[in-house]
Formats: C-alpha cells, sequence, structure tokens
C-alpha cells in the first residue's frame, strides 16, 4: 500500500499557487514512493485536474467535501457523482471544521463516504478529539464513536479504497503537534479495529520538523497537511520526509 501525503488548503490559495505547486511537486516526482494528493477548494478543483494532466503528472487531486446524493435541489453542494466526472480520487469527509462549524454529524459523514466509495473515489476519513474530550479521558470513547458506523457499512473489499485520517481537534492548526507517544498510541489503537491495509494518516501541526518522526511510527502511513501545505516549499519538505521514511 503507497503511503500518502495529503495537502488540505481549506479555503485558502489561489490558481497561482496551485501551479506554483504542482510544477515544483513535479520536480521531484520521479523520486517519491508516496502518493501527493492536493485537496483544493472546489472552485479550483476542474484547473488542478486539467492542470495534472497537462503536465503529466502522478499528483492526485481530492475534493474537500461532498454531498451524498447525487443531483438535486440542494444550493451551493456539490455532488460525488459531479466529483467522478472531474476525475477526482479523494474527497475529505467529516474534517473536524466540517463537524463544528458546519455540524456534521456522524451520520453525514458515513452517508458522504457511502455516495464517495459508490463513485470511485476514495474517502479520507477525519476522525479525532477535541481538547476537553482528551482532557476527559474521552479520546478512546469519540473514536469508537466516530468510526462506528464507517466501519459498519462502508465497503472493505478493497481496504486501500478507504483512508482513515487521526486529526486530534487539539492539533489542528494550532502548531501543538501531537507526541509521538500519543499518535502512536492512538494509531495502534485505530489499526486494530479497521480491517487490516486500511492506511491511516496523522494530521495537525505537520510541519518540515515534525513529520519525520511521526511517519516513522509503525501504524503511521503519512499525513494530512493544512497550513503547511500552502508553502510549495514545506509541503515538498514534508513529502521528502514521508519518502525518505517510506523507501
Ligand atoms: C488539517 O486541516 O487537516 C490540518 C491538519 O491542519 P494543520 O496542518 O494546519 O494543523
Amino acid at each position: 500500500l503507497l503511503p500518502i501525503v495529503v495537502a488540505n488548503w481549506k479555503m485558502n490559495g489561489s490558481l497561482g499557487l496551485l501551479n506554483n505547486i504542482i510544477l515544483n511537486l513535479k520536480a521531484i516526482e520521479e523520486l517519491t514512493v508516496v502518493e501527493i494528493v492536493i485537496c483544493p477548494p472546489s472552485i479550483f478543483l476542474s484547473q488542478s485536474t486539467q492542470l495534472i494532466q497537462e503536465t503529466k503528472t502522478n499528483i492526485k487531486i481530492g475534493a474537500q467535501n461532498c454531498y451524498f446524493l447525487d443531483s438535486g435541489a440542494y444550493t451551493g453542494e456539490i455532488s460525488t457523482a459531479m466529483l467522478q466526472q472531474l476525475g477526482i480520487e479523494y474527497v475529505i469527509v467529516g474534517h473536524s471544521e466540517r463537524r463544528k462549524l458546519f455540524f456534521e454529524s456522524d451520520i453525514d459523514v458515513v452517508k458522504k463516504v457511502l455516495s464517495a466509495q459508490q463513485h470511485g473515489i476514495i474517502p479520507i476519513v477525519c476522525i479525532g478529539e477535541s481538547l476537553a474530550e482528551r482532557e476527559q479521558q474521552q479520546t478512546f470513547f469519540v473514536l469508537d464513536r466516530q468510526l462506528e458506523m464507517v466501519l459498519a457499512q462502508a465497503d472493505f473489499v478493497d481496504p486501500n479504497r478507504l483512508v482513515i485520517a487521526y486529526e486530534p481537534v487539539w492539533a489542528i492548526g494550532t502548531g501543538s503537534v501531537a507526541s509521538v507517544e500519543h499518535a502512536t498510541q492512538v494509531h495502534s489503537y485505530i489499526k486494530a479495529k479497521v480491517p487490516t491495509g486500511v492506511r491511516i494518516l496523522y494530521g495537525g501541526s505537520l510541519k518540515p520538523d515534525n513529520a519525520e518522526k511521526l511517519f516513522r511510527q509503525a501504524d503511521i502511513s503519512g499525513g494530512l497537511v493544512g497550513g503547511a501545505a500552502l508553502q510549495a516549499k514545506d509541503f515538498i519538505s514534508i513529502c521528502e520526509s514521508a519518502n525518505r521514511v517510506f523507501l
């Protein structure tokens, strides 16, 4: 299974950044054993897929969100059927910002996971506890709850077709990366719950100076990168760390 490094741009970036990052990544691409996925805002998805075709790179494009129905009166939403038409290969589902700011429930998350899989798109399912939950020793309880329906209903015939991202909410955008001890403990817990072969990424303040240490841990198959994915130099450095570890 290929390890993955995913860039989550959130509501950031521009067409200029897209060009810049894809051209810079192309330069290191022959050296990489990791799969690199860029998730720009949906308004840039079409140009992103065109650009990777034109530049003939292996970089994959992912969406940051989707709706679970194919079409209809759902103003502002984008379906997995539409993403499929564009050739999008991944979609981030259940990011903590979506759960918190846009009130996405575990039921919404599982519907999106199933819809993505039905359209041949690999869902990257984000799970993770908040600071308060961690302080109340609720971490494993929260992860169980977030995983329950996904594990019961998703298609694991090919375990490659679903990715989990463990993103402790207290580490997202805060600069406080999880300690190796915490990350290893949680990843091994998740690993024991999911079918063999499902990749589990770490996300939360990954930076060029901490990525390699985390990627070296046994049950970590790559990373989901927010802030550091907006600088070509930093993102490439994280991809290179992954490459050194997984080679
Ligand atoms: C994220 O948004 O998924 C994320 C991990 O952000 P950051 O790297 O900025 O913490």
